[in-house]
């Protein structure tokens, strides 16, 4: 049989709707309290931060959404993305299973991340925004907005976490590339950022620094707002055109998903390859088993606490129950720049606390050597990000192998690792090492968070 196996839909397949799984939740996701009152936030809480039309996507409970034309000819670029059968990973791994992967590498930035980009920019335009601010941890969020605030003629201003910005020039390149502006995080340029670097000038920032640099910089104008690349249920919203074209394309194999791995940073991409499949679970349709990978370096899902936490480190944010780590915990600075967060996606937490899905939690060496079996097997070389996928997709076909049992394992490829070969590099030179978080700083974090009586 064929070695390459592709299944491609045509541009008319792109999904006209994004799927709202709040539809079918058995039960709501905590509210959202605001920082200072405590108290459940209405949507003109959120309005210097974000534009009308997101925030009520951020609350909807509407089952399907339209995608505006707009931005569904912007997704035509590269939508619908192939899903692949991984024939010569199987033979490779001497497994029975029978492995698939999503590619979203192939959007202009390299990731899914450009499925959010793209609306986000399509409404701030819409609601007459002149510029976006936001953070960027290795590169990939803050590239498919500078991309998306070019596609629609807004300026977008970054904060790149320190480390990622002195590791990744490329990524920095790109994103000025496509126009936008740069800015190394913490930063002299806004409160939060000066506070930090005056109690440690070398601070090698975190997503949750950049976070408040972003959103300080944002309040302060009205034409300007503020966007956020995972985490939020409108993000998650807008990455589901991932599984519901998964699920078109598992008709033309004619097979359906008995696990779905994927990798979560703040859950977006794992968000937008399960969700359509677990909405179809949850209308009384074949139960899938969804596996959520993370770094063991920053373990939310699997070590954090289940908690009313901030998004960022200032505390400028409302406040989310969430899996978190603390939102001053500082990730050591492993490779997957993407996956250092302190806290995980609301909706994500929220299924895991329903049992509706799993976590597991690997330290980057084995990732990556996960990621370079692929690699040489598949031809595509993952994010650093993406490895983690691989590594559990992995995980999975060889347990079928040792039980002796086919079968079908469906992963998000989120990114291509390009602009990440210098983590290869160290890795091939034995360079990189399997990073273990503080336990005493993660004690410190979770002591510090905040009290919450929880609403009724
Ligand atoms: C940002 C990123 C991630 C992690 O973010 P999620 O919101 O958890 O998806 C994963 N993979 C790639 C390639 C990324 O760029």
């Amino acid at each position: 049989m064929n070695d390459t196996v592709k299944y491609v839909l045509d541009e008319g397949r792109i999904p006209k709707v994004w799927y709202n799984i709040a539809a079918d939740l058995p039960k709501p996701v905590p509210p959202v309290l605001h920082p200072g009152t405590r108290q459940p936030i209405g949507p003109d809480d959120l309005a210097p931060l974000f534009p009308m039309e997101l925030i009520l996507q951020e609350v909807s409970t509407e089952r399907e959404i339209q995608i505006p034309e707009p931005v569904r000819d912007v997704y035509r670029q590269w939508r619908p993305s192939p899903l692949y059968r991984a024939r010569r990973l199987e033979k490779a791994l001497q497994t029975p299973a029978r492995i698939y992967y999503k590619y979203e590498g192939v959007s202009p930035a390299g990731s899914h991340k450009p499925n959010t980009a793209v609306a986000q920019a399509f409404y701030n335009k819409q609601a007459g925004v002149k510029r976006l601010i936001t953070e960027t941890g290795a590169g990939q969020w803050g590239s498919s907005l500078a991309f998306a605030g070019g596609v629609f003629g807004l300026e977008v201003l970054i904060f790149m976490v320190r480390v990622s910005y002195d590791q990744k020039p490329y990524r920095r390149a790109l994103m000025e590339t496509y126009g936008a502006r740069c800015i190394a995080s913490p930063s002299t340029e806004t409160h939060s950022g000066r506070e930090i670097l005056a109690k440690r000038p070398d601070h090698p920032g975190s997503l949750g620094i950049a976070i408040s640099e972003a959103v300080e910089v944002a309040a302060q104008r009205d034409d300007t707002k503020y966007a956020l690349g995972s985490v939020l249920n409108h993000v998650l919203l807008h990455q589901t055109v991932i599984g519901q074209e998964a699920i078109a394309q598992f008709e033309m194999a004619n097979d359906y998903p008995d696990v779905i791995v994927s990798c979560t940073g703040g859950g977006s991409n794992f968000a937008g390859i399960a969700f359509p499949f677990l909405g179809q679970q949850l209308r009384g349709g074949k139960k899938v088993r969804v596996v959520a990978v993370e770094p063991a370096a920053c373990p939310s899902l699997t070590r954090g606490r289940y908690a009313y936490d901030f998004g960022d480190t200032a505390h400028l944010t409302p406040l989310t129950k969430m899996h978190t780590l603390g939102s001053t915990f500082t990730p050591p600075g492993f490779h997957a720049g993407g996956l250092r967060y302190h806290g995980m996606a609301p909706m994500v937490s929220h299924l895991q606390e329903l049992g509706l899905i799993s976590a597991t939690a690997y330290h980057q060496l084995a990732c990556f050597e996960a990621g370079v079996t692929f690699a040489r097997a598949e031809g595509i070389v993952p994010a650093p990000e993406a490895n983690h996928a691989v590594k559990g997709a992995i995980v999975e076909a060889l347990k079928c192998k040792e039980e002796g049992v086919s079968r079908s394992i469906l992963f998000n490829l989120s990114g291509h690792g390009h602009f990440d070969m210098q983590a290869y590099i160290d890795y091939f030179d034995g360079k990189l090492k399997d990073i273990n978080y503080d336990e005493k700083e993660l004690a410190m974090a979770l002591a510090g968070l905040p009290s919450v009586a929880e609403p009724a």
